[in-house]
C-alpha cells in the first residue's frame, strides 16, 4: 500500500474492483467516462492520446491537464532514458580489457619466450 499514486489517479475513479486479489481495477474517467484497465502509464496514455498505451484518448481532456500529464511523462521518459544511459556505461567498462596489470604480465611472458 505504500506505493504513492501520481496526480493521474484523481482524474479516474474505480468502475470494477478487481474479481481476484492482486488482479487489475477497471477505471472510469472522470471527463469522458470510458471505461478501461488502470495503470498509471495507459491513464496518462488515454488523456495525451498515446496510441501505444491501447487506451482510447480522452475526448474531453481539459489543457490544463494534459499539460500537467505532459510533464510527468516527460519526467518518467527522462528518468528512464537515464538508466539506460548508466546500463550502457556499465557493460562497456565491464567490455573493456582488463587494466595494465595484466598488459603488464602479458609482455613480460612475451620477453621470457624470447630468451
Ligand atoms: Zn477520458
Amino acid at each position: 500500500m505504500g506505493k504513492e499514486k501520481g496526480p493521474e489517479w484523481t482524474e479516474v475513479t474505480i468502475f470494477q474492483e478487481p474479481e481476484k486479489a492482486g488482479g487489475n481495477f477497471q477505471v472510469k474517467c472522470w471527463h469522458c467516462e470510458l471505461v478501461f484497465w488502470e495503470g498509471a502509464t495507459r491513464i496518462r496514455g488515454h488523456f495525451l492520446g498515446q496510441v501505444a498505451c491501447g487506451v482510447k484518448k480522452c475526448t474531453k481532456c481539459p489543457q490544463a491537464l494534459k499539460k500537467q500529464l505532459q510533464d510527468i511523462d516527460q519526467a518518467k521518459r527522462e528518468q528512464e532514458t537515464q538508466k539506460r544511459k548508466v546500463q550502457d556505461l556499465d557493460e562497456a567498462v565491464a567490455a573493456l580489457p582488463q587494466g595494465p596489470t595484466k598488459k603488464q604480465s602479458t609482455l613480460k611472458a612475451a620477453f621470457g619466450k624470447k630468451k
